[in-house]
């Protein structure tokens, strides 16, 4: 407790607060809730950062803080900033058994008026489950509509349970839950679940399936056995067996990073992340990084991935080094391979993790898709179909909680305001 209070005490209470404009994808009021910490009235602190997120428990655990709140932090300037994602994990736990705390912030009526407007939601992770609380607290009867058994998405499957304990996901859902929301389990889009079905029942939709196709290299070997996609892995758990293995991890994000910390301590011999561009560029969380180089995990920065070699399963993988340059009229530095640089590594698995696409069903729902595959929106998270938002992954938000979230609450504040106008018309 003296540890958070020496946290609080630390923050300035800046009036400009950088940390919530600019580092905050949700803009949580960070210098009031941290006042109220500062007060030891952790309820408070609580209902503060309730108007503006449902997520408090995981965004405080695993947002990337130092790219973010803290990284616009004014203490940082000269020193460490404030420990803004510590300070509100440790709110989200002062409540973490009150099942109605998030119902007592937004109050009883949410769960009694409920208006005779209904909305779905398909896809119940961080977007998803942030529009439903968004939704359900004006009033609107919300169902959500799974594929699997359970609430979370990613919280659950795509983030291990030692960066985001399962616990924090389950309790965070229960309080949303409590708002009043029905939930309809092992329902797939495209598959037992129709969207003209859904367009037929409710005033609006909010898609919300995320992207969970890991992309491809398309280097030769690619599909020889052996080879995985780093999402499926996670999402799956169809790890094969690592005792004694030697596996390399491709990517340089969070996901690669838990990929390889998932299977040094599944038992892997020795786990190689390979990456074409520098360490400083790497896109993975720095505190990420560094708990991976004390589990042993080795980095190969600046080395490109040429082909995968094999008779029928991975054997070796070739590899070439690169330099970082300058193109030109661009200040970024992107990586060019080194010629004649190439070398073999033997290897027994080799995960694919570059990042993630949407399914290919999406492509067939009737909705324009953008280049990159995406489902496109404007600025209101509105589809080309009026009656359809969606957000998250599957528009291709930053690929953050925290941009999701923000996602899943703009298109709900988008859906209520369009509900509430044809309301006044009638
Ligand atoms: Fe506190 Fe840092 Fe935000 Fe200022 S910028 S209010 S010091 S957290």
């Amino acid at each position: 407790m003296e540890k958070i209070n020496e946290k609080a005490n630390y923050c300035l209470n800046c009036k400009v607060k950088p940390c919530s404009i600019k580092g905050c994808p949700l803009g949580n009021n960070i210098p009031q809730f941290i006042e109220q910490v500062k007060q030891g009235n952790y309820k408070r602190a609580y209902e503060i950062l309730s108007e503006t997120t449902v997520l408090q428990g995981v965004c405080g655990r695993i947002c990337p803080h130092k790219k973010q709140c803290q990284g616009s932090c004014v203490r940082g300037i000269k020193g460490e900033p404030v420990f803004i994602g510590d300070l509100e994990a440790f709110v989200f736990d002062s409540v973490i058994n009150e099942r109605d705390s998030l119902l007592n912030c937004y109050g009883e009526d949410t769960k009694k008026n409920r208006s005779d407007k209904k909305v779905a939601i398909v896809g119940g992770g961080p977007s998803g489950l942030t529009a439903a609380a968004f939704l359900a607290k004006e009033g609107i009867a919300v169902t959500i509509y799974e594929k699997y058994d359970y609430l979370g998405g990613l919280l659950v499957h795509g983030i291990p349970e030692f960066r985001l304990p399962k616990e924090i996901v389950e309790k965070t859902v229960g309080k949303i839950l409590r708002l009043g929301i029905q939930v309809k389990y092992k329902q797939q889009l495209g598959k037992n679940l129709l969207l003209k079905d859904l367009e037929r029942q409710y005033d609006a939709i909010f898609l919300s399936i995320g992207a969970n196709q890991s992309i491809k290299m398309g280097v030769e070997g690619e599909n020889l056995e052996g080879v995985l996609g780093g999402n499926e892995l996670l999402e799956y758990k169809l790890h094969p067996n690592y005792k004694g293995k030697i596996v390399a991890v491709i990517g340089g994000g969070n996901v690669a990073m838990d990929c390889a910390r998932t299977i040094k301590k599944l038992g892997a011999k020795e786990v190689k992340v390979i990456y074409r561009r520098a360490e400083k560029q790497m896109p993975a969380e720095e505190k990420e990084v560094e708990e991976a180089k004390k589990e042993g995990i080795e980095f190969l920065f600046q080395n490109n991935i040429v082909k995968i070699i094999g008779e029928k399963k991975v054997e070796k993988v070739e590899l070439i080094k690169t330099k970082l340059v300058q193109k030109e009229n661009d200040t970024r530095l992107v990586p060019a391979n080194i010629e004649d640089s190439n070398y073999q590594i033997k290897v027994d698995n080799i995960i694919m993790a570059l990042g993630s696409t949407v399914e290919p069903y999406v492509k067939e729902l009737g909705l324009q898709i953008n280049r990159w595959g995406n489902i496109q929106v404007d600025e209101n998270y509105q589809t080309s179909n009026p009656k359809i938002y969606a957000g998250g992954d599957l528009v291709g938000i930053k690929s953050t909680v925290a941009w999701a979230s923000y996602s899943g609450r703009e298109a709900a504040k988008n859906i209520i305001k369009i509900i509430n106008e044809k309301r006044n018309e009638n």
